[in-house]
């Protein structure tokens, strides 16, 4: 079955990119949502099997966002990546408090990315067998 993966990013230039990127070469499935909110609400309804969130976002930022994922048993275990070009020590330590899997740097290194994306996305499907 095809993976599910929701992209959460208020650049709309980053979901089109990711979006088309990720669904051609990883031949998944793409789900965007432009906001914090929109994109917790949409992963408590889709349950993806990964999630690539941007840290910097209107209405709830990525933190509180993955916090609340995080902390749900229904949600808890999908892995999820923070999208930032915030990389300061405190900054990192403050994403792996909130919950997060990963985290890819903005600017994308399309290279990293994808691998990343295809470990996890992978890694799932062996649990799956
Ligand atoms: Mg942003």
């Amino acid at each position: 079955m095809q993976k599910q993966v929701l992209v959460v990013e208020d650049s709309e230039t980053n979901r089109v990119l990711l979006h088309d990127l990720l669904e051609k070469v990883c031949h998944c499935c793409v789900s965007v949502a432009a906001n914090g909110k929109q994109g917790l609400e949409m992963a408590q309804a889709g349950l993806p099997d990964l999630i690539l969130m941007d840290v910097g976002l209107p209405v709830m930022n990525g933190l509180e966002a993955t916090r609340v994922l995080k902390a749900d048993v229904r949600t808890g275990a999908i892995p999820i990546i923070a999208l930032t070009g915030y990389v300061s020590n405190e900054d990192e330590q403050r994403m792996i408090e909130a919950g997060f899997d990963g985290i890819l740097p903005k600017p994308f290194d399309v290279r990293k990315l994808l691998d990343k994306v295809c470990v996890y996305l992978t890694a799932r499907s062996d649990l799956q067998l």
